[in-house]
């Protein structure tokens, strides 16, 4: 076969069993159905093969470890696989500069570790690290628990190599924290889900590490109450908040039951915040202005119960908690979820007109909420034990009523995890007519002949 002729034999996969593995994603909700998996090396070969795809009409789905939640890496049927996982060297990693250069398949946990090593921070920290991959993070501008401090993917990058769906290559390699030279081109590939290039190696920005951390779990009777936590929070411990979660007592409640961890509390709460402090300072510094800033709170009546961990241990026990919500969810029947964003000041009144709206027509429902509430992003999940009544396509009646608030307190319907599949029509319902016009046309400018990703995002 010609592309087998151009970059070697084992650059392209199309014997069934070999297929497999890029046809399944993390969570098997959307499965692909291309015939044929490129494994390039080099960003050469990338170019070659995107050149040779375009000039024989196939398509191609660029992919990375395939843990995006909205079928952004699935493939269609004649379609063709480029996976980045051989692509996985740490370049370079310049202290002085605070930079560090990765090609797109390095896998993020292995980032991290390799910035550690150097004695640095790379901060991106998501549930998929271990196998999610640099390139997947800059095409979905992925963000985690770390955005309140060091932002999202787009704010970590600072230059990018990218393979054009004609295959040229773009090198916007500069390790640059300021360069307004026109238009800022990196910032179009970051959060393009695959539709206008394949990013095939990155800059990426370093921070020192912090020399302390304190973690403190807190019970609170109101979601009101949590946002004023928060504000309190920015003015007691000011840039030292790098996280700050939000889980209802619902959701804390079935996760413990669910993995038999004892909860943080003897009484239960409405609401819990989960927030660690860090910075340049140890951890007894922290330690110290945790317990002023919380003492503040009970004194305004903000937080009813509250600790501040003891160990490293208990903080990863705290964290886990956090991080096991989506397991006891499965537990409670089926499952749909919104990964929404709202401003601040509507975080609670859309919890309570979503809750009200949604219970009165559909009582069986379980609203299971968490989510960074520092960054406005919730995760809105809707649990359903029995279909019964409501019927096959009860996700589609919560999700009506879920993104029309959303939308009438002007948030946004995907705030981390991007469109991809999933959430193409909602796209649609969502952008204003000039905002979809404008999309569309950068997407015509780069991609004329739709080669890159054909039906996500647009
Ligand atoms: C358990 C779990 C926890 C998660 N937590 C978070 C979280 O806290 N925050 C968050 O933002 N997201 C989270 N995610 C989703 C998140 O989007 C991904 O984990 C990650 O960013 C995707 O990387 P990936 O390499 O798996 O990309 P893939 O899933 O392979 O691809 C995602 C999209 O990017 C495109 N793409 C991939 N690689 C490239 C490339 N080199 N060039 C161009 N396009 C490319 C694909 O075509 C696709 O459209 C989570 C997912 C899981 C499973």
């Amino acid at each position: 076969m010609h592309l087998r002729r151009l970059c070697g034999d084992d650059r392209v996969l199309t014997d069934r069993v070999d297929l497999e593995p890029y046809l399944t994603d993390e969570r098997d909700y959307f499965r692909g159905a291309a015939e044929m998996v490129l494994l390039p090396r080099t960003t050469e070969e990338v170019s070659i093969l995107v050149r040779a795809c375009a000039a024989r009409g196939v398509r191609i789905v660029p992919q990375g470890g395939n843990t995006g939640l909205v079928g952004g890496a699935a493939s269609a049927e004649g379609e063709a696989v480029l996976s980045l996982r051989r692509m996985n060297r740490i370049v370079d990693i310049d202290c002085e500069s605070m930079t560090m250069t990765v090609e797109a398949g390095a896998i993020l946990a292995n980032v991290c570790k390799a910035a550690e090593a150097r004695g640095c921070l790379f901060p991106l920290s998501l549930g998929s690290s271990g196998s999610c991959q640099i390139g997947g993070n800059i095409a979905t501008n992925a963000g985690g628990s770390n955005v309140l401090r060091y932002g999202s993917m787009r704010e970590l990058v600072l230059g990018l190599e990218v393979v054009l769906p004609d295959g040229r290559i773009w090198n916007g390699m500069r390790a640059l924290y300021k360069d307004n030279t026109g238009y800022a081109l990196r910032h179009l590939f970051v959060g393009s889900e695959g539709t206008l290039g394949v990013v095939t190696k990155a800059v990426l920005k370093l921070f020192d590490p912090p020399k302390g951390t304190t973690t403190a779990f807190c019970g609170l009777r109101s979601v009101e109450a949590a946002i004023a936590l928060f504000s309190l929070a920015r003015r007691k411990v000011p840039g030292l908040l790098s996280a700050f979660e939000l889980i209802s007592g619902f959701s804390l409640e079935e996760t413990c039951r669910h993995s038999g961890v004892a909860p943080p509390f003897k009484e239960e709460h409405a609401w819990y915040v989960l927030l660690t402090v860090s910075g340049g300072v140890d951890d007894a510094v922290l330690r110290d202005l945790s317990e002023d800033f919380l003492g503040a709170a009970f004194e305004q009546g903000l937080v009813d119960d509250a600790i501040i961990a003891e160990s490293l241990a208990q903080s990863q026990t705290l964290w886990a908690l956090r991080e096991a919500i989506p397991e006891a969810e499965k537990m409670l029947g089926q499952t749909t979820k919104h990964d929404i964003a709202l401003p601040l000041s509507k975080i609670a009144p859309f919890l309570a007109e979503a809750e009200s709206r949604l219970l009165a027509t559909f009582p069986d429902l379980m609203i299971s909420v968490f989510g960074h509430l520092g960054d406005g992003n919730l995760h809105y999940n809707v649990c359903l034990p029995e279909v019964g009544s409501m019927g096959g396509d009860w996700r589609d009646s919560v999700a009506d009523v879920v993104y029309s608030i959303v939308g009438q307190y002007n948030g946004s319907v995907s705030a981390e995890h991007g469109i991809g599949k999933l959430k193409r029509m909602l796209l649609r319902q969502h952008k204003t007519a000039v905002e979809l016009d404008l999309l569309e046309r950068i997407k015509a400018s780069i991609d004329p002949d739709g080669q890159l990703n054909p039906g996500k995002m647009l």
